[in-house]
């Protein structure tokens, strides 16, 4: 199995969020583990730890309902996880 999938596949987890295989077979798409909303698509070429720090750079994203699906689940597990950084985010992008 290939490391860097898995390790993409992981991080997005937390988010609730699961790949699917694309027509492409470097890039995967981004749907919602609750809604199944699509919700773009990211690519395989990333280096080892980067997936979970990209994703922790669009931490404030998720937790504002600036990226996600539109039924607020990813802003959900943005609570859950850092609740005091969430509600930071909220008050300053919205
Ligand atoms: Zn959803």
């Amino acid at each position: 199995m290939n490391e860097i999938l898995d390790e993409i596949r992981d991080a997005y987890a937390l988010w609730g969020i699961e790949l699917i295989v694309a027509t492409y077979g470097t890039y995967y798409r981004l749907r919602c583990g609750r809604c199944g909303s699509l919700l773009g698509c990211v690519g395989d070429r990333l280096l080892p730890a980067m997936a979970k720090a990209m994703l922790n750079t669009q931490f404030d994203l998720y937790a504002a309902g600036l990226m996600g699906c539109k039924f607020g689940y990813q802003a959900e597990r943005a609570r859950a996880m850092d609740p005091v950084r969430a509600e930071a985010a909220i008050t300053n992008l919205s």
